[in-house]
């Protein structure tokens, strides 16, 4: 018997209209053409697996099952697992209330797109900005508007400007060791924009998951603070903040957490509730457990990226051709190359990997297009003799398409 002949279903109209515009990171499909094992890739995002705290998470995994037995597999609140809220809150000294655990920033940013994101709300972002918000955001239908940035991170002059123009709901950004660029916002910027935006009324999410990674130069105070100190209570501040334990500890217990006002927090719950009802309770335990290690664990890290990233800016000056140049990161995994005018770098990526080098061409980090002069570097995962290899490969590479 044949099957009845019926027209196929039409998938693309089924999509919802959200996710019609969605295609895939053209950061992944670049990501697979570099992963070609004789490839020396700084065009990943991974942090360096020989750091991860292996036998300590084994030991702590193996603790939290005889401590809490069938708890720690049991389902659990959607807020957090509380001893871990605690310790967040108290770090910014806030109650733990305003703390929400999440399965990863990423889901936070998620998350914070959903209950704060209605189609046609203009978002601030910086260019280029972390291609993850903006994959976060996409679905709901943002109007994005691009914030102009320079070595000291957003130009606060030009936000004052479009603040005077559009009327804006959120402004994101990543204030410290920025991805992609490595760069960090200044401390009077960091005034100005705090200010600005809460005369406006435009909500900011501060996402920091490598402000604890610096390898030079002073600590900042975050624009959470600032903007805590600028309102006064806790449940005025208009900055929502948000951090992980991914780059500190380990990425795969998809730890993370958002601070920010009790209405903000409220609402996350319950979108929280929808999306997976809670972060993984085992996982929630073991980061707990694994917390008296984490200041040992944030210096090797610390120590470990200074290092490569010492070095990767060594070699580029000796390898690098005139006319280039390059951010100076003091902390994170990244820096960002800018190459002269008329270079695109998404069409000389071919090049570079026939050399078996590959980097993140820069311009899908732009909401709006941008930046195709330019490159992420990642530094965090490469050897000393790979650093070298790499970088004069794509010394010679750049110095051919120079030609
Ligand atoms: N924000 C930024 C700026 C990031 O670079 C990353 C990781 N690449 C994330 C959020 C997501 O991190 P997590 O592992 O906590 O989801």
């Amino acid at each position: 018997m044949s099957a009845p002949t019926r027209p196929a279903l039409d998938f693309q109209a089924a999509f919802a209209a959200r996710v019609r515009g969605m295609t895939a990171s053209a950061i992944r499909e670049i990501l697979k053409v570099t992963q070609q094992p004789d490839v020396i890739s700084f065009a990943g995002g991974l942090p360096a697996p020989e750091l991860f705290p292996l036998a300590d998470v084994k030991a702590a995994a193996a603790r939290v099952l005889d401590t809490y037995g069938p708890a720690a597999l049991q389902y659990s609140t959607t807020e957090g697992h509380p001893p871990l809220r605690e310790w967040i809150a108290a770090q910014s000294g806030i109650p733990a209330q305003n703390v929400q655990i999440v399965t990863g920033s990423q889901q936070g940013l998620d998350l914070l797109g959903k209950i704060l994101i209605s189609e046609g709300d203009t978002v601030l972002v910086e260019a280029p900005t972390y291609l993850g918000a903006l994959q976060s955001f996409q679905p709901y239908l943002p109007n994005y508007v691009q914030l102009p940035t320079d070595e000291g991170g957003i130009d606060v002059d030009a936000l004052e400007g479009i603040l005077k123009t559009t009327r804006a709901k959120l402004l994101y950004a990543v204030p410290n060791f920025q991805n992609p660029t490595g760069r960090t916002l200044s401390v009077e910027r960091r005034r100005r924009l705090v200010e600005l935006t809460a005369e406006h009324g435009v909500l900011v999410i501060e996402d920091d998951p490598y402000g604890a990674l610096r390898f030079s130069g002073e600590a900042l105070p975050s624009l959470y603070a600032l903007g805590l100190e600028l309102a006064g209570d806790v449940d005025r501040n208009h900055v929502i903040y948000s951090s992980s334990f991914s780059k500190t500890l380990v990425p795969g217990l998809r730890d993370a957490w958002v601070q920010a006002a009790r209405p903000i927090i409220q609402k996350l719950i319950m979108a929280k509730q929808g999306a997976d009802l809670h972060t993984p309770t085992l996982n929630q335990m073991i980061i707990t457990e694994l917390l008296p290690i984490l200041p040992r664990q944030i210096e090797i890290v610390k120590q470990a990226y200074g290092e490569r990233a010492q070095h990767m800016m060594a070699r580029i000056a000796a390898d690098f051709p005139g006319g280039v140049d390059h951010t100076v990161p003091e902390g994170g995994m990244f820096l960002w190359v800018t190459l002269p005018h008329g270079i695109d770098t998404q069409a000389m990526l071919p090049r570079a990997v026939e050399r078996k080098v590959a980097y993140v061409p820069g311009s899908p980090f732009y909401a709006l297009g941008g930046g195709e002069n330019t490159m992420r570097l990642s530094y965090c995962t490469a050897t000393p003799a790979q650093i070298e290899t790499g970088i004069k490969a794509l010394g010679d590479t750049i110095r051919e398409a120079l030609d």
